[in-house]
């Protein structure tokens, strides 16, 4: 039989070495001797200074105190705190132990913590005082111990037994590439958040792919000042801002929370360089433009949008309102480590790059292009599935081999993203095809309000869709049948749902129907109801 031919995608950059033996936390820290004294972490909010020897130092300590409270290799700590230097010392304080930090959003409700906290089977929970009522029965019934960063409850521990610890007793820990050290929490094409498996090799390999090399992807240097506002419990921030700005021994500007004028003020008092946002950052500059005129923003040369599609009024508002910025899109999934593709025009020795596009294949990696329905691999132009692979992408769910088998087929990492790459590799993602919905860049799952809906007794089927947003880009809407002579209203149901979510979940409309579309099989037939929505708003 006549061998199928496929066509691959790669980097126009050239292939590099990547450290691949090397822990992440070694890896990062592996130029340390540069850069020791240089500020490592900025703390926004209270002008406070770490240099890169204090956070090395710092991440010792932690990781000491937490082997001393039990945690092992393999152990799984949960990060469930918003940007903050302590964020940080407990991310690499897991990694220096080989233990694995699984990252929540604060602001969860408690069924959304616990869920998670059981489903990764965590040990330790780090968080702020503000959140202890929402997890402290679950924690004590499951010997889970809380550590607080702010003032901590009776029953909880203080930060400052973590920052204590000894380093010099750090237990030497043998560390393979291939095991864990990330989990965070993503929904991938289908169901319910599943944790995603990222290796010491997979984001050593993913961080190299964006900074390594004579002309890396995303040029950072030792005098780059890092706006890091994107949430770290994303693995966008994370490994974007956080672990890249490592690498390149540049400072990292922490800020807990966007308000325009707080971000307008620390881009001018510390001379940001590098702005990595989300699109709807880039809509709050365009809508306060006067406001941005009153700052000295020309400190920045590059602003990469990320994790939802940018729109080309965003972007040229951008080119004006930063004019000597270098502006570009980044596209990632967490599944894929995260980053896929990246613009060249980040490069040291940029290319010229198109508006719309969202990169081109990073390095050491491989992408194509696939037709749905039949998986054949399509030429240039061609849309289809994007698929990528190489050694940044997950090892898996964590204990779901079925969804892991669905996902990555023959090494190949499916995205459900529709998407191009023209003559010039150039990357344009024009569709969806996963049921995934993003709120501000935030994942919303339809399964999961799903599986909520179901449970009121007024309603007897629901089937959730994303529906255009100008501020967030994308909100959730329910369409829902009501059980048999039930009175419910749109309002009941969307309280029902508001007071079980975190507030990007809530449903926006309610829609009541009298059948929710599927297919022969059961599933629901989420296109349908997208082309209800875009033929105007269901009476
Ligand atoms: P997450 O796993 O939360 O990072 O979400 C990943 C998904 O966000 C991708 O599969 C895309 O659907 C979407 N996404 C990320 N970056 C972009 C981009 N630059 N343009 C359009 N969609 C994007």
């Amino acid at each position: 039989m006549e061998a199928k031919t496929e066509t691959i995608f790669r980097s126009r950059l050239p292939d590099i070495y990547i450290p691949k033996h090397l822990s992440l936390h070694a890896y990062c820290f592996e130029n340390i001797s540069k850069f020791s004294d240089r500020p490592c972490l900025i703390d926004g909010a209270t002008g406070v200074v770490y240099s890169y020897a204090d956070v090395e130092l710092s991440s010792r300590k932690v990781g000491s105190a937490l082997h001393k409270l039990g945690i092992n290799k393999g152990d799984v700590i949960m990060i469930l705190l918003p940007n903050s230097p302590e964020f940080v010392f407990s991310f690499l304080g897991a990694s220096f132990i080989g233990a694995v930090s699984t990252m929540a959003n604060p602001f969860f409700t408690s069924s959304e913590i616990l869920k998670q906290a059981k489903a990764s089977g965590a040990k330790i929970i780090i968080t702020q005082s503000a959140h202890v009522a929402k997890l402290k029965d679950f924690a004590s019934e499951n010997s889970i111990k809380v550590v607080c960063i702010d003032s901590a409850p009776e029953e909880c521990l203080h930060f400052s037994e973590l920052a204590s610890g000894d380093e010099k007793e750090l237990p030497e820990v043998d560390i393979s590439s291939d095991d864990v050290v990330a989990l965070p929490y993503s929904s991938g094409t289908t169901g319910l958040p599943k944790g995603v498996m990222l290796t010491h090799k997979g984001l050593v390999t993913s961080v190299a792919q964006q900074v390594d090399g004579e002309n890396p992807n995303l040029w950072i240097h030792s005098e780059d000042v890092l706006m890091c506002v994107l949430p770290l419990f994303h693995i966008y921030s994370l490994n974007s801002i956080l672990l890249c700005g490592l690498r390149a021994g540049a400072a990292i500007l922490i800020m807990q929370k966007f308000d325009i004028v707080p971000f307008l003020e620390l881009i001018q008092k510390y001379k940001v360089t590098i702005g990595p946002f989300v699109p709807p950052i880039v809509l709050a500059i365009a809508k306060n433009a006067d406001v941005v005129d009153k700052y000295d923003v020309s400190s920045i040369r590059t602003v990469m949008s990320g994790a939802a599609p940018l729109g080309k009024e965003l972007e040229d508002t951008v080119r004006m309102k930063f004019p000597n910025a270098k502006l570009g899109q980044g596209y990632g999934m967490t599944e894929a480590g995260p980053v896929l593709a990246m613009c060249l025009a980040f490069a040291k020795e940029p290319f010229e790059i198109k508006s719309g596009a969202c990169g081109t294949v990073v390095r050491n990696a491989e992408m194509k292009i696939v037709d749905p329905d039949t998986n054949a691999s399509l030429p240039r132009n061609q849309r289809g599935e994007i698929c990528i692979r190489g050694d940044q992408i997950m090892k898996g769910y964590l204990n779901d081999p079925e969804a892991t088998k669905r996902t990555i087929v023959d090494g190949w990492l499916h995205t459900g993203d529709i998407g191009l790459i023209d003559d010039d590799d150039e990357l344009f993602i024009v569709d969806r095809l996963k049921e995934l919905i993003k709120y501000k860049g935030f994942q919303v799952a339809p399964a999961e309000l799903e599986a909520l809906l179901l449970t009121h007794p007024h309603l007897s089927d629901a089937a959730v869709v994303p529906m255009i947003d100008e501020g967030a880009g994308e909100v959730p809407v329910a369409f829902v049948v009501k059980s048999n002579g039930s009175t419910v209203t749109e309002d009941e149901v969307k309280q029902f749902i508001s007071k079980q979510v975190v507030f990007y979940k809530r449903i926006n409309r309610v829609f009541f129907v009298d059948t929710i579309p599927k297919s022969p099989s059961g599933k629901i037939l989420r296109k349908d109801l997208r082309a209800k929505l875009a033929a105007g708003i269901p009476k």
